[in-house]
């Protein structure tokens, strides 16, 4: 199934542009490898170099062909009669007083036009990461994740991923955060992490890797990029194989009793298969892989859950994250108090095992982790 999108940069059987648009009405600009961009310009009988300015405004973020001033008029229309340049409309941005922002960008795509996604920039002294959605709503139905109170709707596109990271690269660009914190301000690292199951929209989330990591493109390197899945073993075999990036999983409970409940995927792919996969899963020098443990009080930072996540971990190869809970609107769960996380945190720790606090970000504008959800759909499903 993904036999070519691993060297889709390169590959030149993969340079039909057409090709790359599975389930588009229309090819979207974002979504077009540089090669493919080669060949669209050879087709339209222009010359190779319109390709290359065309990557590099898009590399910036610019995406409207009438902004791209080196390119000309014919090439311009071409581009905004055939394509769908810009696949996603700003709604609405949110800034965090601690210099997150939430972005909200509506769909263009035929029946898909319309619906929200959200995503998430945050800015730290020494990076800038971009939490991208990959799904509008999500398949799955954690109940302690505001997204997956909302109905699934739709995969996005490859050329829909790749046009959040592009939208912020722009809007950081045109007006950069202004905080007491020096913050950066460009996007350095990109986290799947954001609306949706990545592992349940395989292909897209593979070409967007692809894009992201082409050395004509944004030629980000995979240690910068990392996927989250909450368990879709096959999948993240496969992504281990194609696309070694690093892998966050959403742990939240090592019993497979009370995982059933939380993250209800687990009911098909138990805690002794993840296990197996995880340590099947190629981790470089230097590198780990994320398990994601969001404490909900009495539901799994009891002692026997402590006791079963430090049985589950192997701490060569694995860290913890702690999440401290964000409610939401309905939400059944309450987080576990500060001061109890840091005891469960210390415990782990004493077993040897490396386990963070997460620290939340943006939690005032609801961009902090579990509480995305389109803002249009509130009252849908609560
Ligand atoms: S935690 Fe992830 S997989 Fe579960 S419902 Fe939320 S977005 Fe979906």
């Amino acid at each position: 199934m993904f036999s070519n999108s691993q060297s889709l940069c390169h590959n030149a059987a993969m340079t039909d542009y057409k090709a790359s648009a599975p389930n588009h009405e229309q090819s979207q600009l974002p979504g077009l490898t540089p090669d493919q961009l080669k060949r669209l310009m050879q087709d339209w009988g222009k010359p190779a170099f319109r390709a290359k300015q065309i990557t590099d405004w898009c590399n910036k973020g610019i995406l409207n062909p009438t902004e791209m001033s080196n390119i000309s008029n014919d090439v311009r229309q071409k581009l905004n009669n055939e394509l769908l340049c810009e696949p996603l409309k700003l709604v609405r941005r949110e800034c965090s007083s601690d210099g997150t922002r939430k972005y909200v960008f509506a769909l263009k795509r035929g029946r898909f036009a319309g619906k929200m996604v959200e995503s998430v920039f945050i800015p730290e002294p020494r990076r800038g990461t971009v939490c991208i959605s990959s799904q509008v709503g999500c398949v799955l139905d954690c109940p302690f994740c505001h997204t997956g109170t909302q109905d699934f709707e739709a995969n996005l596109t490859a050329g829909e991923i790749m046009a959040q990271i592009l939208a912020i690269k722009a809007d950081l660009r045109a007006e950069p955060i202004a905080t007491s914190e020096a913050l950066h301000n460009d996007v350095t690292h990109i986290v799947y992490m954001g609306m949706g199951e990545p592992m349940a929209n395989e292909t897209a989330v593979h070409e967007s890797i692809s894009l992201l990591m082409c050395s004509d493109g944004l030629n980000i390197s995979r240690r910068r990029i990392t996927v989250s899945s909450s368990g879709l073993t096959p999948q993240i075999q496969r992504l281990g194989e194609l696309h070694p990036v690093n892998l966050a999983i959403s742990l939240h409970s090592a019993i497979d009793a009370k995982r059933d409940t939380l993250v209800p995927i687990n009911r098909k792919h138990k805690l002794q298969e993840l296990r197996s996969c995880l340590n099947a899963y190629p981790v470089g020098k230097q590198r780990h892989i994320t398990l994601e443990y969001v404490l909900l009080d009495g539901a799994n930072d009891q002692n026997d859950d402590l006791q079963a996540l430090i049985q589950f971990v192997n701490p060569e190869r694995e860290r913890i994250n702690l999440i401290q809970f964000n409610t939401f609107p309905g939400s059944p769960y309450c987080g576990t108090s500060k001061q109890d996380m840091k005891v469960f945190a210390q415990h782990l720790i004493s077993k040897g095992i490396r386990a963070t606090i997460r620290r939340s970000r943006g939690d005032d504008i609801m961009a902090a982790c579990g509480q995305l959800k389109a803002a249009t759909k509130l009252n849908n499903k609560q």
